[in-house]
C-alpha cells in the first residue's frame, strides 16, 4: 500500500494531456475521469485538477479535515492552470477565475454543490474588466458570484440577494437584468457584499485562497446534504463513494454576442434516433440552459423545425462553431462508443468542452440506441443486451393514451418523457407525495422543478412544468425515475397561491383530474383512457438477442387467463406458479370455499369441493389452452385461514344459507378456527394433511382437465403439481399418494395416460435443510422465497413495512428483502437446498417463483445457482428475460456443473 505521504490526491488536465483517464471513475468521478479523457484525445478542455474522492473519504473519516499534503498539491495543481491559462490566480491586473464543482462516481444531477466565477475580489473585478474590455460583464461575474458562493459556501439565504436585485431593478424601473448597467451591478455588488457582513458578521472574504478553499469544503460538505442523500438513496448509490471536486479554469459564454452555452446529446434522448440534440443560449452561463430561466434555442435547423421554434438554430447563428462541435460528437461517441451527453461553451467564438457523460436516455432510446449501434458495427450483441437496464423496460410495458379516445388538449409543452399518465393536480412536492401515499394518482405541477421537489417527483404519476426545455431539470429528472413529463408549457398560469392553473380561459384547480401525455407533450383535461404498448421493433429484436443468450427460462406466476394472456404476450414460457387459492377470491366462489373450510366434518367437506370441482376444471382447461403445451404448475390450496374465513353477520349468513346449516353454528366454527398467527397456521400441506380430500378433489379437476384439453384441442398437457409449505418428505410422501391414486383413476376411467410432475415448494428453512431427503420423493423445487424470507428471518411478510425502513435506514439491512433476496441469509439456504437436492436427484428441477424472481439482482444469483427457471408477475417476464440473459453474460454461474 502506498504510504499518505506519497498518495497522489489531485490529477490535473489540460493543454491535450491528463493524470487521469475514463476508466478512473471510483477515483476520480464521472466528471473528472471524462475531462481527463477529452483532454487525452486533444480536445479543447479548459485547464484544471480533480481532488479525489479519496479525499471525500478522509474528509468525513477524519472529522471534515483534509489530509496534510493536500494544499502543496492544489497549489502545484494551480499552478499548472496558471501556466496554461497564462494568468494567475489572486492577480489584481489579469486574474484566473475558476469554476468549483463536485463530481461523484454516478452522476446525480443538480444535487451537489457548485461555485462558478471563483476568485473575484474589489481588485481583481477591475482586471477582469480591463482583460475583456467588459466593465459590465466583470461586475455581473462578480455580483453572481458574491450570491453564489455566498449562498453555498456561506449559507446566506437567497431571497436576500432576490430581494436586493428586485429593488435595484425596481429603483431604476427596469424588468430585466439584460437593462442593467455596469454602474448599476456595482450598486448591486456593494448591497450584496452588506447583506453577507451582515448576515454574517463578518465581510465576504476577498482573499482568493480562502475562497477556493471555501469552495472545495462546501463540495465536500454537500455530498451529505439532505437532497444528496434522497437522491442516494432513490439510486442505490452507496454513501461510501464520496464525490471529487473538479477545479477548472473559468470560460465565459456570457461575454457577448459571440459566446454560448449549451448542453446536447450525441442522440436522441427520448427516441435514440441517430441526430444531434441539443440547445444552446448566445451570451449566458454555464447553469442558465439547466435552469429554465429563458427558453433555449435549438442546436440544429431540423431540431428547430421540428419544435417549431421561431428562435434562430446555432447551426445558423455560429456555423464554424456548430461544425467543429458536430466533429466532436462523432469524435466522442466513436470513442465512447455509446450516446453522450456533453457541456460546451463557447468564448468570443472558440468552442470548450466542459464535460461528457453516457447520456441518460429514455427505455425506448435505450433499445434503439443499443439495437443501432450493433448494426452500426460499433457494439456486439452482447454488449447491446448487457447495455439495458432492465427495470427500465417497465417504462414500456405501460399503457399509451388511445388514440381513439376524446380528449380536451388545453396545452402543449415538450414531450420530455414519454408514457401517458392521469391523475389529479397538485402544486408542491409534499402535496404529491402525501396525497400517493393516500392511494391516490397524482400528476404535479410546477413552473419549474428543483432538487428539492425529487420526493414529489417519484411520488407523482406524472410531472407537468411551465418553463424549461428538454435538458431542464424536470425534463432529467423524469426520464431517469421513468416518470411522464411534459415540460415548458408554457401557456399554463401557476398561481400557487390560489391553487389553481388557468389556461385559455379555463381554470383548472388543485384536485382536479388531468392527463398528460409525455410523448407528444399534450395536457388534457380529465382522465384520458389508455392502450397496452406494442412490444414489436427495438423491443423485440432485442428481447430476441436476449432470448438466444439466457440460459435460465422464464415463467409467470399466473392463475387468471387475463394474467395468462399478458404473460406469454410478454415472453413467458409456462406457468411457475398457479395459485389456486386466488382463484377463489371472487365473491361467487368464495362461499363455496368457506362453506368447505367451515364443514365440520368430511361429510361437509365434501359436498363443499362437489360444488368446487367443475369451476376448478373449467380453471384449468382454460388455462391450459391459453398455455399451449408450456408447462403449468399447479400449486395446490394454500389458504392462509384469515384470509377466507367470513368477518361479517352477512357472509356467515350466506355461508350458512350455503351450507344449509344455521349462522350460529357458522359463527361457532368460525371462532373455532380463528388462528393468532395465521401465516404461520393450518394452511399449504397442513391442509392437505388434516383434509386429504381437498388435494384430491383439485388433482381430479387437473388430471379431468388434461384430458379434456387433449380430447378437444390434441395438446398434450403436462401438469406439475406442486405442495406448498412442505417441511418434511413424510408431508410429501402422504399427498403424493392421494395425488398418483387420483391419477391412477382417471387415467383409468378416460383411458388415456396422463404425464404429470409431483414437486414441492421449498418456502421453509426446515425443507431446506431437509431438501436431499424430499428430493427423494419431490421431482422438482420451487423455492417459494417469500414465505422463506419471512421463515428465515423470522418477519412477518405482511407487518414489515412498518419497520423495514428504520433498518434500512441504520444500514442492518441495504434493501427491502422480501424485494431483493438476502443472498447471505435466505440465499444460503437456496444454495444448501440447490445442492442437497441435487445429490439426492441430479435432474431435480429447479425454479423460483417468490417476487424475487422479477428482481434482476436476485435473478443473477439464481443463475450463480444454477436454478433452471425463474418464474415472476407477468409485467416482470420481459425484465426477467433480459436479466436472466445478463446473468448467463455475467458468467458467475458456479456450483454446478
Ligand atoms: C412464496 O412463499 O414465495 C410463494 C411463492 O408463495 P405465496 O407467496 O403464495 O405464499
Ligand atoms: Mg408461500
Amino acid at each position: 500500500m502506498e504510504s499518505q505521504a506519497t498518495t497522489r490526491w489531485v490529477y490535473s488536465f489540460g493543454d491535450g494531456k491528463a493524470q487521469g483517464r475514463a476508466d478512473m471513475k471510483n477515483l476520480l468521478g464521472g466528471k473528472g475521469a471524462n475531462l481527463a479523457e477529452m483532454s487525452n484525445l486533444g480536445l479543447p478542455v479548459p485547464a484544471g485538477f480533480t481532488i479525489t474522492t479519496e479525499v471525500c473519504t478522509y474528509y468525513y473519516a477524519n472529522g471534515r479535515s483534509y489530509p496534510a499534503d493536500l494544499k502543496t498539491q492544489v497549489e502545484a495543481a494551480l499552478a499548472d492552470v496558471e501556466r496554461s491559462i497564462g494568468s494567475r490566480f489572486g492577480d489584481a491586473a489579469d486574474p484566473l477565475l475558476v469554476s468549483v464543482r463536485s463530481g461523484a462516481r454516478a452522476s446525480m444531477p443538480g444535487m451537489m454543490d457548485t461555485v462558478l466565477n471563483l476568485g473575484l475580489n474589489d481588485e481583481t473585478v477591475r482586471g477582469l474588466a480591463r482583460r475583456s474590455g467588459d466593465e459590465r460583464f466583470a461586475f455581473d461575474s462578480y455580483r453572481r458570484f458574491i450570491q453564489m458562493y455566498g449562498n453555498v459556501v456561506l449559507g446566506v439565504d437567497h431571497h436576500h440577494f432576490e430581494e436586493i436585485l428586485e429593488h435595484a431593478k425596481r429603483d431604476r424601473d427596469i424588468t430585466l437584468d439584460t437593462e442593467m448597467t455596469s454602474a448599476d451591478w456595482q450598486a448591486v455588488v456593494q448591497d450584496y457584499k452588506k447583506a453577507v457582513a451582515h448576515a454574517l458578521g463578518r465581510p465576504f472574504p476577498q482573499d482568493v485562497h480562502e475562497q477556493l478553499w471555501g469552495a472545495i469544503g462546501a463540495v465536500f460538505g454537500s455530498w451529505m446534504n439532505q437532497r444528496a442523500i434522497t437522491y442516494r438513496r432513490l439510486h442505490d448509490i452507496p454513501a461510501d463513494w464520496g464525490t471529487a471536486v473538479n477545479v477548472q479554469a473559468m470560460v465565459f459564454g456570457n461575454m457577448g454576442e459571440d459566446c454560448a452555452t449549451g448542453v446536447a446529446f450525441t442522440r436522441d434522448p427520448s427516441t435514440g434516433e441517430n441526430r444531434f440534440y441539443g440547445e444552446y443560449l448566445v451570451n449566458a452561463q454555464g447553469e442558465d440552459v439547466v435552469a429554465g430561466i429563458r427558453t433555449p434555442q435549438h442546436l440544429t435547423v431540423a431540431g428547430k423545425l421540428a419544435n417549431k421554434s421561431d428562435l434562430p438554430a446555432m447551426e445558423e447563428v455560429m456555423p464554424e462553431v456548430f461544425a467543429q462541435l458536430d466533429a466532436v460528437r462523432l469524435r466522442l461517441e466513436r470513442h465512447y462508443r455509446d450516446m453522450q451527453d456533453i457541456e460546451f461553451t463557447v468564448q468570443q467564438g472558440k468552442l470548450y468542452m466542459l464535460q461528457t457523460r453516457t447520456g441518460k436516455r429514455t427505455a425506448a432510446a435505450a433499445l434503439k440506441i443499443a439495437v443501432d449501434l450493433c448494426a452500426e458495427g460499433v457494439v456486439t450483441r452482447e454488449e447491446a443486451v448487457r447495455r439495458i437496464e432492465p427495470s427500465s423496460l417497465d417504462q414500456l410495458l405501460h399503457p399509451t393514451l388511445d388514440p381513439k379516445a376524446q380528449r380536451t388538449v388545453i396545452a402543449r409543452g415538450l414531450p420530455a418523457s414519454p408514457g401517458a399518465a392521469s391523475g389529479k393536480l397538485v402544486f408542491s412536492a409534499d402535496e404529491a407525495e402525501s396525497l400517493s401515499e393516500m392511494g391516490e394518482a397524482v400528476i404535479l405541477c410546477r413552473i419549474e422543478t428543483s432538487p428539492e421537489d425529487i420526493h414529489g417527483m417519484h411520488a407523482a404519476r406524472g410531472i407537468l412544468t411551465t418553463r424549461g426545455g428538454m435538458t431542464s431539470h424536470a425534463a432529467v429528472v423524469a426520464r431517469g425515475m421513468g416518470r411522464a413529463c411534459v415540460a415548458g408549457a408554457g401557456e399554463l398560469r401557476v398561481d400557487y397561491k390560489g391553487q389553481t392553473v388557468m389556461v385559455r380561459g379555463v381554470t383548472i384547480k388543485a384536485g382536479d383530474v388531468v392527463t398528460i401525455d409525455g410523448s407528444t407533450g399534450e395536457v388534457m383535461l380529465g382522465e384520458v383512457p389508455t392502450i397496452q404498448p406494442e412490444l414489436s421493433g427495438d423491443f423485440a429484436t432485442l428481447m430476441g438477442w436476449a432470448d438466444g443468450i439466457r440460459r435460465m427460462r422464464v415463467r409467470t406466476n399466473a392463475e387468471t387467463p387475463l394474467d395468462a394472456r399478458t404473460a406469454v404476450r410478454f415472453g413467458a414460457e409456462g406457468i411457475g406458479l398457479c395459485r389456486t387459492e386466488h382463484m377463489f377470491f371472487d365473491t361467487d366462489r368464495i362461499v363455496a370455499v368457506r362453506e368447505m373450510i367451515l364443514a365440520e366434518d368430511e361429510a361437509g367437506r365434501r359436498a363443499a369441493l362437489a360444488k368446487i370441482e367443475p369451476m376448478q376444471r373449467r380453471d384449468f382447461v382454460e388455462l391450459f389452452g391459453i398455455m399451449k403445451g408450456l408447462p403449468v404448475t399447479i400449486r395446490l390450496l394454500d389458504p392462509p385461514l384469515h384470509e377466507f374465513l367470513p368477518n361479517t353477520e352477512e357472509e356467515m349468513a350466506e355461508v350458512a344459507a350455503a351450507a344449509g346449516i344455521d349462522a350460529p353454528r357458522v359463527r361457532h366454527r368460525a371462532l373455532q378456527l380463528h388462528e393468532a398467527n395465521p401465516m404461520l397456521g393450518h394452511r399449504g400441506c397442513r391442509l392437505g394433511i388434516s383434509y386429504p380430500e381437498i388435494y384430491e378433489m383439485q388433482a381430479r379437476a387437473i388430471f379431468e382437465a388434461a384430458v379434456e384439453v387433449f380430447r378437444d384441442s390434441g395438446e398434450t398437457v403436462t401438469p406439475e403439481i406442486m405442495i406448498p409449505l412442505v417441511g418434511s418428505r413424510k408431508e410429501l410422501d402422504i399427498l403424493k399418494a392421494v395425488i398418483d391414486r387420483v391419477a391412477g383413476e382417471v387415467m383409468q376411467a378416460s383411458g388415456r395416460r396422463i404425464d404429470y410432475l409431483v414437486g414441492t415448494m421449498i418456502e421453509l428453512p426446515r425443507a431446506a435443510l431437509r431438501a436431499g431427503d424430499i428430493a427423494a420423493s419431490a421431482e422438482f423445487f420451487s423455492f417459494g422465497t417469500n414465505d422463506l424470507t419471512q421463515t428465515t428471518f423470522g418477519i412477518s411478510r405482511d407487518d414489515a413495512a412498518s419497520f423495514l425502513p428504520d433498518y434500512q435506514r441504520h444500514g442492518i439491512l441495504e434493501h427491502d428483502p422480501f424485494v431483493s433476496l438476502d443472498q447471505e441469509g435466505v440465499g444460503e439456504l437456496v444454495r444448501l437446498a440447490v445442492s442437497r437436492g441435487r445429490e439426492t436427484r441430479p435432474d431435480v428441477k429447479l425454479g423460483i417463483c417468490g417476487e424475487h424472481g422479477g428482481d434482476p439482482s436476485s435473478i443473477r444469483f439464481c443463475e450463480q445457482v444454477g436454478l433452471d427457471y425463474v418464474s415472476c408477475s407477468p409485467y416482470r417476464v420481459p425484465i426477467a428475460r433480459l436479466a436472466a440473459a445478463q446473468a448467463t453474460l455475467a458468467g458467475e454461474r458456479v456450483g454446478r456443473d
